[in-house]
């Protein structure tokens, strides 16, 4: 229907989350309208994102070096881990301003049924994490805040991590975040007043 250079903006566009077929005809039509220097901008930011940003060696939050800010900065409470499932978790905690500790990106939740296990996430690497505190070559850590989404895999995540943190780590204090988040419903879409609350209120698993 359309000359193969636009069907394939239009496929690229549809690809993205939220973006029906309507919308990416209508998005590459807003292109294709746009000056080329406008375009050339949108197509250099989506490159220069892919070639520059990373995960954070030691949280897997973004980093654009080897290690994020949070984690290149010494004033943050070290022995205090706060576990998100995706980057775009940190930043809604971050917002609260009730959180001084350092995190750790799992890069997703457990959901046995779409096939994401253990190993798909940076479990072991948390654990790794916790116990280079143990052995005194890191700072130890005094606390683990399971801050996964409030929905059925956010839960049986936590849950997860919490059993077997109790048997590999039992001096470190696992807590969970308050009650009062929306059930059901993403950690970035909560507003920053009721993630604080539940931040400040977070329970021991
Ligand atoms: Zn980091």
């Amino acid at each position: 229907m359309y000359a193969p250079p636009v069907q394939r903006l239009i496929t690229e566009l549809g690809k993205l989350p939220g973006i029906g077929q309507r919308t990416a005809q209508r998005l590459a039509f807003h292109i294709l309208r746009a000056d080329a220097e406008d375009a050339n901008a949108l197509a250099d930011a989506i490159r220069e994102v892919k070639e520059r940003i990373g995960l954070c060696e030691i949280c897997f939050n973004l980093a654009d070096e080897a290690r994020c800010r949070i984690c290149q900065d010494e004033r943050r409470d070290a022995e205090l881990i706060c576990v998100v499932e995706e980057p775009g978790d940190v930043i809604p905690i971050e917002r609260t301003h009730e959180y001084r500790g350092r995190y750790h990106v799992l890069g997703g939740a457990l959901s046995p049924i779409d096939g994401i296990d253990p190993e798909d996430l940076k479990i072991a690497e948390l654990y790794a994490r916790v116990a280079t505190g143990t052995t005194g070559s890191a700072p130890p850590v005094r606390e683990v805040v399971l801050a996964t989404n409030p929905t059925t895999t956010g839960e049986a995540t936590a849950l997860h991590i919490a059993a077997a943190l109790r048997e590999r780590a039992p001096d470190v204090a696992v807590t969970r975040l308050a009650s009062g988040l929306p059930v059901g419903a993403d950690l970035e879409y909560a507003d920053e007043v009721t993630l604080g609350k539940a931040l400040v209120g977070r329970r021991a698993l």
